[in-house]
């Protein structure tokens, strides 16, 4: 697709839980390869939109295009999954019991259903793509550590290269470097990038520090719907924001 193409599209949604309106008249639209930084204060409606994106809730008005011609909000989450959208949420789960080898090998297959992950051989092309997201969350040296003896950010990076094994085109991430070390901190930035370079991701972010230095175009909700969307510069230096984001 080119570069100026949609990879998603929200118009005119709303979510309302017992009457409070969550999300309302929300429209946001993403171009493919983007990394897109949500933030917002608490309550502004963050989670709620990735919820909806991913099919978890389904909205009482408004439509979720992806790639231009699917309407998400006439999928269930299953389907959008194998559509290829991946949802990771705060805490890791990974199968602590598993290698990190295994861990990926599994998710890789699990396309096909659990069942025949279990049986299915590696092919050698398979066994490339594994080590090449081995490489690239960090964790090559640790490929036959049980995944229950990763630190908390190793963890985070592994759950992350699982869902890079289903090869989705949008990657939806909830605080990824939340409880991290600095260095780890640093590292999951740069490894965000690295994936923006292939793949369109949306992260849900409260630790400005982390927005400030990795995020180039934020959208700022605020009451359920889109405040301001911009460059990290813009946002930083608008009133508006501050005023409702920084409590000033
Ligand atoms: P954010 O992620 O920006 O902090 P959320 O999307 O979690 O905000 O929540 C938006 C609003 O919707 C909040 O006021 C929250 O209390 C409310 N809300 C979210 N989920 C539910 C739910 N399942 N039932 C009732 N209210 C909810």
């Amino acid at each position: 697709p080119a570069a100026s193409e949609k990879i998603l599209s929200v118009k005119g949604l709303e979510v309302s839980f017992d009457g409070f309106k969550a999300l309302r008249n929300l429209d946001f639209s993403l171009q493919y390869g983007e990394l897109r930084f949500l933030i917002g204060p608490n309550g502004a409606g963050k989670t709620t939109l990735l919820d909806v994106i991913c099919g978890k809730v389904k909205p009482s008005h408004g439509h979720v295009y992806f790639k231009d011609a699917i309407d998400l909000t006439k999928h269930q989450e299953h389907q959008i999954a194998q559509l290829g959208i991946g949802r990771k949420f705060q805490t890791p789960s990974v199968f602590s019991t598993l290698t990190v080898f295994e861990n990926l090998a599994l998710s890789m297959k699990q396309k096909r259903g659990l069942l025949s992950a279990l049986w299915a051989k590696t092919t050698s092309e398979q066994l490339d793509r594994l080590h090449l997201r081995l490489g690239m969350i960090g964790l090559h040296n640790k490929s036959k550590e049980r995944a229950g003896s990763l630190s908390h950010g190793e963890k985070q990076w592994l759950e992350i290269g699982m869902l890079l094994m289903q090869e989705p085109d949008l990657l939806l991430l909830d605080e990824p470097a939340a409880g991290m070390t600095d260095s780890e901190t640093e590292k999951t930035g740069e490894l965000l990038h690295e994936i923006a370079a292939t793949q369109t991701i949306i992260v849900v972010e409260h630790d400005m520090e982390f927005v400030r230095q990795f995020a180039r175009t934020v959208t700022v909700l605020h009451e359920g719907t889109v405040l301001r969307e911009g460059t990290m510069q813009e946002i930083q230096h608008d009133d508006k924001v501050a005023e409702v984001y920084l409590g000033r």
